[in-house]
């Protein structure tokens, strides 16, 4: 389970000496379970409000909670409590090309610290994915789909309960996204928080989940069934 709270979250970054804000004065909650759309621009800030969700970086202005508790201050073994509890999906593709699909996610399992029930996590994952059969696959064999199920795979190792996934859809053809809407609305039934930045409008549209809207790092819209360009 896993209860995330954002209040007043402000992150920036200098550019030729000067703040730029990427989030600002940010406020939300989010229960376990949800399902969000996070929508903006490209340069809106989305990516930036992933990481701070997910702890990979601290706020300059603000607390994000997990479960209660301010991530910024967690170290050692409750630090990594906070790693186990987010499945990433970033924006670039991560997988490394030399590898097998195998090899790739043993080697996360490995890092996840999943070590002797690695290869069993790994079978599981690209089951749930739909890709039982890639194991001994390079990258480039397959499809752009593929690859990016198969890095959610990668995130879905350590069974996490929430999913933060940073323009999953992008570059996908229509059936792609819809099979990978398919796929995230099944994980969602079963329990796990999904967190997804997108610019996929018509399946938001579809989908009428809670919809996120930043405009220029700000919060513009927090709308509990929207659509694409909801600003409440
Ligand atoms: P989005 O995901 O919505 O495209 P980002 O969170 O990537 O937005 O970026 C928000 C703003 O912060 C943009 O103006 C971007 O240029 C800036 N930004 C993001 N990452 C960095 C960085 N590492 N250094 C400097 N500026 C950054």
């Amino acid at each position: 389970m896993a209860e995330i709270r954002l209040e007043n979250v402000t992150k920036r970054y200098i550019e030729e000496k000067r703040p730029h804000y990427a989030v600002r004065e940010i406020s939300l909650s989010v229960e376990q379970g949800e399902f969000i759309f996070l929508i903006g621009s490209s340069g809106a800030g989305k990516s930036t409000l992933l990481k701070l969700i997910g702890g990979e970086m601290a706020p300059d202005q603000g607390v994000v909670y997990l479960n209660g508790s301010n991530v910024a201050r967690l170290i050692g073994p409750w630090r990594a409590r906070v790693a186990r509890t987010f499945g990433v999906v970033s924006q670039q593709c991560l997988l490394v090309r030399k590898r097998t699909i195998g090899d790739n996610l043993l080697l996360a399992a490995g890092a996840a610290g999943l070590r002797r029930k690695g290869r069993q996590a790994m079978k599981k994952a690209l089951g749930i994915v739909g890709l039982p059969n890639v194991e001994g696959c390079y990258p480039a064999e397959l499809s752009i789909g593929e690859c990016r199920r198969v890095e959610l795979a990668r995130a879905l190792l350590s069974s996490p309960p929430v999913l933060l996934l940073d323009e999953l859809t992008a570059n996908l053809d229509d059936d792609s996204i819809w099979d990978l809407m398919h796929l995230l609305n099944e994980l969602n039934n079963m329990g796990t928080t999904i967190i997804m930045a997108t610019h996929a409008s018509q399946y938001v549209n579809i989908m009428r989940r809670r919809v996120l809207t930043l405009v220029d790092g700000r919060l513009a819209g927090d709308v509990k069934h929207g659509k694409y360009g909801d600003i409440v």
